[in-house]
């Protein structure tokens, strides 16, 4: 079986951003926003989304089950308060919900959550709680700077977080570090702005003792880990220069990589680097970069083609790489896939 982890539901019927259109006009008058039972996307309208899109890449490519969230850079937590961030999450989890449950051979759910920028991470405990025990979801994803390209929340490290991390951990579901949009213009949202989100989320978890405070906590950094593996000499050695223990012993048993690097020479570094028990297949489709790369003819987010291709890997490690790693990091997948 191979499961992607990294999905998200980027071709979402029409009617879901005109709702997004109308909240966003009413923030500075809340009587005008529109009300969630006023969004109406039919069984048929959310079939056709994903059929040319999503589910034809799964048939071609051949991977079997995508771990699904609401598109990242929709989340914009930096819109409106926490109330605008909790009624858009709650609309987009409810769609995940119903993509699931039309497809539940090919998608397994993972929330947004209804952060904002200053307010308490513990606020989101209630719409993890839901997604994860009514809606049968099986991680989240968490934005480490909701202002949108400001960084002005505490670093993940911080207390600030505990109380969702508890929660976290009492639900036993990890979550994939993943800002949202980027409104700062220093940052292009998906060539800088993310890449620079996984690498600063390794490094707060690299000079902190987080891990002891929650030694069950896991995290996925995607996009391949940002900057990280490429500098992986780097961050070893500033551990070392802080007298802090060696990365593989610090933070490998609760952070995880994905493979959403789209070249073979970036997957075969990432391969060489980081341990195939923190690796985990992803291709973020339909995502950041749609097109063919002129130079191999496939698509560039066909990420599947790079890993059958590192020669080096041996089948054990592909199977962890496709399969084994997710079923571990997404403790609650399993028992899920077994009900099918
Ligand atoms: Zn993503």
């Amino acid at each position: 079986m191979i499961i992607d982890c990294h999905g998200h539901y980027t071709t979402e019927p029409a009617p879901l951003f005109e709702f997004r259109r109308r909240q966003v006009a009413a923030i500075d008058d809340p009587a005008k926003s529109p009300s969630p039972a006023s969004l109406k996307i039919s069984d048929d309208e959310i079939r056709e989304s994903l059929e040319g899109a999503q589910l034809k890449f799964q048939r071609e490519r051949g991977t079997n089950l995508t771990i699904f969230s609401p598109r990242a850079s929709g989340m914009a937590h930096h819109i409106g308060n926490a109330e605008t961030s909790l009624v858009w999450s709650r609309i987009c989890n409810d769609l995940i919900h119903r993509v699931c449950n039309l497809y539940p051979k090919n998608f397994i759910g993972v929330c947004q959550l209804p952060q904002s920028p200053g307010v308490a991470p513990a606020n989101c405990i209630g719409e993890l709680e839901r997604c994860v025990s009514e809606l049968g979801f099986v991680g989240c994803n968490l934005n480490p700077d909701p202002s949108g390209g400001n960084w002005n929340s505490p670093p993940l490290t911080d207390r600030w977080w505990y109380p969702l991390y508890e929660k976290m951990v009492e639900l036993d579901v990890p979550a994939m570090v993943h800002v949202s949009a980027s409104c700062n213009p220093n940052f292009h949202t998906t060539g800088a702005h993310y890449i620079n989100a996984d690498t600063t989320a390794f490094m707060q978890f690299l000079t902190s003792d987080l891990f002891k405070d929650f030694p069950t906590l896991k995290f996925i950094i995607p996009h391949g880990g940002g900057a990280v593996p490429y500098h992986w000499g780097r961050y070893r050695g500033l551990a070392q220069d802080m007298k802090r223990p060696p990365l593989k012993e610090l933070l490998l048993k609760n952070v995880y990589f994905d493979t959403c690097v789209y070249h073979l020479p970036g997957i075969e570094l990432l391969t060489k680097v980081i341990p195939a028990d923190n690796i985990l297949f992803a291709s973020e489709m339909v995502g950041a970069v749609k097109g063919i790369d002129p130079e191999t003819g496939n698509y560039f987010d066909d990420t599947k083609r790079y890993i059958d291709a590192v020669s080096s890997l041996s089948a054990a490690d592909k199977q962890k790489i496709f399969e084994g790693n997710a079923r571990k990091v997404y403790s609650r997948l399993g028992a899920k896939l077994a009900r099918l």
